[in-house]
């Protein structure tokens, strides 16, 4: 079920978006490749050295994005630590591909304020994010359906696009 949702506070005017499943890998240009799993790339990260997935998040106390890079598979030369250095620096340097997603969304939502790179290989685990700029707790699963996540207010969904024929 490959779909992006855009969603609009209707309090205070925050709006976000909810896609995915998405995922990462690094690419043949050395850059961080970002894309929306899809029927027609499922083997996209086949020849990949670190990939994994990708959680799109928010800090309250700040007011920013926060994305999370986590790294599921590492393949020689790299080991974990330089898998977690070279995609952090990498992150830090904007040194991402977004040929996947580019068509599908607005260039201006491609860049997140913050991001943290983990090593996790139980993706479903509760694990406390802190974030990179305030240190408060954030949740990793910010993007609701149900709520407004800055403000607690109503919701509505504004735009939405179903992948699954991609
Ligand atoms: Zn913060
Ligand atoms: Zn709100």
């Amino acid at each position: 079920m490959a779909s992006i949702d855009y969603f609009e506070c209707e309090d205070c005017g925050f709006r976000w978006k909810d896609q995915g499943p998405l995922l990462f890998f690094l690419n043949e240009n050395n850059k961080i490749e970002e894309y929306i799993l899809l029927i027609s790339n499922m083997n996209l990260d086949s020849n990949s050295n670190i990939s994994g997935d990708i959680i799109e998040t928010y800090c309250t106390n700040c007011d920013k994005k926060i994305k999370i890079y986590i790294i599921s598979t590492i393949k020689s030369p790299y080991d974990e630590d330089s898998a977690i250095e070279s995609i952090r620096k990498l992150a830090d340097e904007n040194q991402i591909d977004n040929k996947a997603l580019k068509p599908f969304i607005r260039s201006s939502d491609l860049k997140d304020n913050f991001y943290i790179v983990d090593l996790y290989r139980n993706f479903y685990s509760n694990k406390d994010y802190h974030c990179p700029n305030c240190d408060s707790i954030i949740s990793k699963y910010i993007l609701s359906k149900n709520k407004c996540p800055k403000c607690g207010g109503e919701i509505s969904s504004v735009d939405g696009l179903c992948l699954d024929k991609f």
